[in-house]
């Protein structure tokens, strides 16, 4: 975990977060690493452990999608439990005092959800992997029922509806991301006066535009994370240090 940032810079994030009227947070991996899951790039990751498998590869065969389905329930139970953390939490109750719109992320995770924001405030990016849909009509599928199939019988899941093949609800690598939440969120970071920015490596496109949007709409953008980013330069606050640390001021905001 990085260390807390400088007091000053706690501040002077306080100081923009009280002037604003319409927040909207951009959230990434490293929010969530105090509720003990991983990040993605930082040494040692989970998530690198192996190759990643392609959407065409999941679509084109059996036994991509068994391999699929395999490492998505080991990697569940290596975070089973995590509960949301003072990032969440803070930017949670800014949402529910209206002073933020909603929270864009790149997480999976559904902790933005377990904090208590509602669908409608939290736009998912990358999907969410607490839960399955089928590709072909987006029913959902819970993925308790597919793991104990899978687990039991070897059986990979399709759609009791229409026969489509299921996956976990996320956007694999090749995978298209949906247009409408894509054009949701930039459709928030044009129209928000802060754009908060929180625990992305902000290399992930086309999510990482985002930032850049919102400064040319005219918002103030500050940037918290543990290590910079090649958005810094263009911040108007950079905040480094562990995000718990920083939002947790939030917490009691008025
Ligand atoms: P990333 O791993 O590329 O970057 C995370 C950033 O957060 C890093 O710069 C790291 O230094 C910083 N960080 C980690 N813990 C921190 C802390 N406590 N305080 C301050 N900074 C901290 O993550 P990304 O930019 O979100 O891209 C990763 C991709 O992988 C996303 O597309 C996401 O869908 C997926 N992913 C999601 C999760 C999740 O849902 N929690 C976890 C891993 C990966």
């Amino acid at each position: 975990m990085p260390p807390p940032p400088d007091a000053g810079s706690i501040e002077a994030l306080l100081v923009l977060v009280r002037e604003a009227r319409a927040m909207v947070a951009f959230t990434g991996a490293g929010i969530s690493t105090e509720c003990g899951v991983p990040d993605f790039r930082s040494p040692g990751s989970p998530w690198m452990r192996n190759k990643p498998i392609p959407f065409d590869a999941f679509m084109a065969s059996e036994d991509a999608r068994a391999e699929a389905w395999r490492r998505k329930f080991a990697m569940d139970d290596e975070f089973a439990g995590a509960s949301p953390g003072r990032g969440h939490r803070a930017l949670a109750r800014l949402v529910s005092l209206g002073r933020m719109q909603a929270v864009v992320t790149q997480n999976i995770d559904g902790l933005h959800q377990a904090s208590g924001l509602g669908s409608g405030q939290v736009i998912e990016l990358h999907g969410n992997g607490t839960y399955a849909t089928c590709l072909q009509c987006g029913l959902r599928h819970e993925l308790g029922v597919i793991r104990r199939a899978f687990e039991v019988h070897r059986s990979l899941p399709c759609c009791d509806d229409c026969g489509g093949i299921v996956k976990s609800a996320t956007i694999s690598f090749g995978q298209q991301m949906p247009a409408a939440r894509l054009r949701q969120a930039q459709e928030l970071a044009t129209n928000c006066d802060l754009f908060l920015v929180a625990g992305s490596s902000l290399v992930v496109y086309p999510a990482a535009t985002l930032p850049l949007l919102a400064k040319r709409a005219g918002a103030t953008l500050v940037i918290v994370n543990g290590e910079p980013t090649e958005f810094d330069a263009i911040a108007d606050l950079v905040v480094r240090g562990d995000i718990g640390a920083a939002l947790e001021p939030l917490l009691w905001v008025e």
